[in-house]
């Protein structure tokens, strides 16, 4: 039956964890960047649910692949094998260009199993002795809500209340090679890192960084994990975002768009010597590499390639980023970004011109206090984004 917004929100508040602030929107329907209310209010989505919807909404491919798929087999289980696995499992080892891939649902999940591949390759491969490997990663990392990944980060409101925490972690300052290469031991299994921070307010490392993290793992026998859950997929105008610096990392750490924002899938990608170390009995997940989200998967890799969106990505976030900085606002600190993947940061709190250009119809989440998070689907046109720009332009200058 007929659902209004209020009545949605409502029920929303009365039965479900309050454990996200949303903004008061409903939607109902969506297609390509433009998502609508029950009441019928079009809006244009500038967040693309964290980067998940890299091919827009209800990509016509896609869907055509979901139901495709959902018309033959939509579950098998890892107790056997299913043909859409198979063919997924090929288009990705060429996407990402590597030999072994392990398939989940959430990011979190496939950080969680690159914590465990690159743990086993230190016992089993490096010769850490046993119970003592540690792994690098950054402060102001987000790498997912799961209580391993939970266990380091450096935000207090994240922890607070969740211990006791996992052991084996050591957190660097984010940016700072030095620091980083002071804290590596002959126990360090691998750093993990995201080459931009999402969460953290769209930041950038300074240039260089990614690739002295490369070198730093080749001189001291250590992995690097990429955790490109949101930066991947085209989202900074590369394929991955390790790709700006030219950089390879030994694990890629995939989820999001990766299921064209139809369904949850996830993926590592790495080499036989560490995912090799997964014989059976190890890990699985029951849906992980399931045939519904394969099938999906393997068309949102061939749309990436077909619409070239890691291009136009490129080119459309340059083009964003000198139109708002053109615009001269007094309320901005600082423009910053790679291809559609852009940060506002503000003087002060970003929450209320969101729900500003909310009510101009233009959805933008603030990340952390005071930065609004640009990351619309790749798919946009250049009009709609000249339509976003003079939304954006009325908040940020006004008339
Ligand atoms: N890693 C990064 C860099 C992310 O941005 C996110 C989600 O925002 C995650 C991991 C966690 O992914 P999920 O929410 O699917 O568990």
């Amino acid at each position: 039956g007929f659902m209004n917004s209020a009545r949605t929100i409502e029920l929303s508040e009365r039965y479900a964890a309050h454990n996200y602030h949303p903004l008061p929107v409903v939607i109902e329907e969506a297609q390509g960047v433009w998502v609508k209310s029950p009441e019928g209010k079009s809006y244009m989505d500038f967040l693309s649910a964290y980067s998940a919807l890299n091919h827009g909404h209800r990509h016509p491919k896609l869907v055509a692949a979901l139901k495709e798929q959902a018309d033959k087999v939509t579950l098998t289980s890892r107790a056997f094998h299913s043909t859409a696995a198979g063919e997924f499992y090929e288009k990705l080892a060429r996407y990402t260009g590597k030999s072994r891939l392990i398939a989940m649902n959430t990011g979190a999940e496939a950080v969680e199993t690159a914590l465990k591949a690159v743990r086993r390759w230190a016992y089993r491969v490096k010769g850490v002795p046993d119970g003592q490997a540690d792994i690098i990663v950054c402060s102001g990392n987000f790498h997912g809500r799961t209580l391993a990944i939970t266990s380091f980060s450096s935000h207090e409101e994240y922890k607070s209340g969740f211990g006791p925490f996992l052991p084996g972690f050591t957190i660097v300052p984010y940016g700072d090679l030095a620091a980083m290469e002071a804290e590596i031991t002959p126990h360090t299994a691998a750093i993990l890192v995201e080459p931009i921070q999402g969460e953290a307010g769209i930041v950038l490392p300074p240039d260089g960084y990614l690739r002295g993290i490369r070198e730093l793992c080749d001189r001291h026998r250590v992995l690097m994990a990429a955790d490109e859950i949101q930066t991947g997929f085209g989202r900074t105008g590369y394929p991955f975002a390790c790709d700006r610096e030219g950089v390879v990392p030994d694990l890629y750490i995939m989820g999001k768009a990766l299921g064209g924002g139809i369904l949850p899938i996830s993926a590592v990608a790495s080499s036989d010597e560490v995912l090799g170390l997964f014989e059976p009995g190890s890990h699985g997940s029951t849906f992980g590499g399931n045939p519904l989200a394969c099938a999906v998967s393997a068309a949102a890799l061939d749309v990436l390639e077909e619409e070239d969106l890691a291009g136009r990505s490129l080119r459309l976030g340059g083009l964003v980023m000198e139109r708002l900085r053109a615009m001269g606002s007094p309320a901005v600190k600082e423009i910053r970004g790679s291809g559609l993947f852009i940060g506002i940061e503000l003087q002060g709190p970003a929450r209320p011109y969101c729900e500003q250009l909310m009510q101009l119809g233009l959805l933008c989440k603030e990340t952390h206090e005071n930065t609004i998070r640009l990351a619309p689907p790749l798919t946009i046109s250049e009009e709609e984004l000249e339509w976003a720009l003079e939304r954006l332009r009325l908040v940020l200058v006004g008339d």
